[in-house]
């Protein structure tokens, strides 16, 4: 039976260990996340990536790379490994040379890839014996979470900013969670899981400052690795907001490493946001370590509208460390690129992942995209659960159809 390898939790600031494995922990006592740390050395000598990667299923193959300790505790909705689809015609209509590859989440279940990270945190909640979750959401989290607490039979509750996708809301609540809209963002709403936090006796599940869904995020960093034969894409495009993301992609990079698993070569990380909410793309320009936030956050891209993020300078590090970039995309840009995506290779992303696209364009136009670089587009969701622009065109049965009016 695989077991977890985890050993300990760090500061990622201050490099801090005294943070034990299989306890309650939110951020370190500097106010920054905690990142699990794992016996790398024994691992190596214990099993293969070959015999981890042969394992059926989804991201639970991982096991001994996840912090979970008994197998009770795992809650699974029937994951499986995320499809890699090449797309050259939008390779060439965005004006890249070379290979496109699209990574696609929104096939995991709830859609998105907080599945991921919200199927690791719940199983650990589980764990830990934590019966109440809570936590801000842009959507797609709230959801994930939902499910998998439903599933582990654990309360839920979300808060979101009240122009959050309604579909998120409505799915949120048919999966057994209980969600409010809040006017105000995504920091304002973590604001109302902290205050509730002694009276309401719930445990907060904010990215980055809980730390394991970080964990489950990591694992899309080993299965794209594994699908391409243990060799890195040249340069990753995320759609960046609270940047777990990256900063996930980053530690399953050093930790395959450190096994032997891949060599020393890392992808540009290029984070991507929309121009109404880019606080992390200002602090790349001007050289800051952390970001301020970003007053009046707008974007319908709700997975990205994120005003201001504990996790800041892990993302910087892993852009500047790459020699990647952050880069903000207009909105009439993202929304184009999304029908533009859709209408050249029959795959409907999600905006976030539209922005990607446009980003692509400016780096193969400025040239810091190579046309030899093959690059990889993380899809975070899945399409269809955002509002979509509809021509309304219709036929009226009672009388001839003119045809020619069709084209
Ligand atoms: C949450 C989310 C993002 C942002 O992910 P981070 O890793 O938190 O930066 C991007 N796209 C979608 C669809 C999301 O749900």
């Amino acid at each position: 039976m695989p077991r977890s390898y985890i050993t300990h939790l760090e500061c990622s600031l201050t490099g801090e260990t005294g943070y034990a494995a299989g306890s309650v922990h939110n951020l370190s006592a500097a106010g920054r996340p905690l990142i699990a740390q794992y016996d790398l050395n024994s691992l190596k000598n214990d099993v293969s990536k070959e015999e981890i990667w042969a394992r059926p299923g989804g991201f639970w193959k991982w096991r001994e790379l996840l912090p979970v300790q008994h197998a009770d505790n795992i809650t699974s909705l029937g994951e499986d490994v995320t499809p890699i689809v090449d797309m050259p015609k939008a390779a060439a209509h965005f004006g890249h040379q070379g290979t496109l590859i699209v990574k696609d989440e929104g096939r995991l279940p709830t859609a998105s890839f907080k599945a991921r990270g919200l199927s690791v945190a719940v199983s650990m909640a589980r764990e830990l014996g934590l019966k109440r979750l809570a936590m801000p959401t842009n959507g797609n989290a709230g959801a994930a979470l939902a499910a998998y607490a439903s599933r582990a039979g654990l309360e839920s509750f979300a808060f979101c900013p009240d122009d959050t996708p309604d579909v998120n809301i409505q799915e949120t609540e048919m999966l057994g969670g209980n969600i409010w809209r809040v006017n105000g963002f995504i920091d304002d709403c973590g604001k109302i899981v902290a205050a509730g936090k002694e009276k309401m006796g719930w445990f907060d599940l904010s990215t980055l400052k809980e730390p394991y869904r970080l964990q489950g995020k990591k694992t899309m960093g080993f299965e794209l690795a594994a699908q391409l034969g243990w060799e890195l894409p040249d340069a990753l495009f995320f759609p960046t907001g609270g940047g777990t993301a990256v900063v996930a992609m980053w530690q399953a990079f050093a930790e395959m490493e450190a096994l032997g698993w891949i060599g020393p070569k890392r992808p540009k990380m290029i984070a991507v946001q929309a121009a109404g909410c880019a606080p992390l793309v200002k602090a790349y320009d001007t050289g800051e370590k952390f970001a301020t936030r970003w007053d009046n956050a707008h974007t319908k891209a709700a997975g990205i509208r994120v005003p201001q993020a504990v996790g800041d300078f892990l993302v910087l590090n892993a852009v500047r460390s790459s020699g990647g970039r952050a880069i903000a995309i207009e909105e009439t840009q993202i929304y184009q690129a999304q029908a533009e995506v859709g209408a050249t290779e029959g795959f409907l992303v999600c905006p976030e992942a539209a922005a990607a696209f446009v980003a692509l364009q400016q780096g193969a136009q400025e040239g810091w995209i190579a046309p030899t670089d093959r690059v990889m587009i993380v899809n975070s969701g899945n399409g269809l659960k955002y509002e979509m622009p509809d021509s309304g065109a219709r036929l009226d049965i009672s009388k001839p159809i003119d045809f020619d009016a069709l084209i």
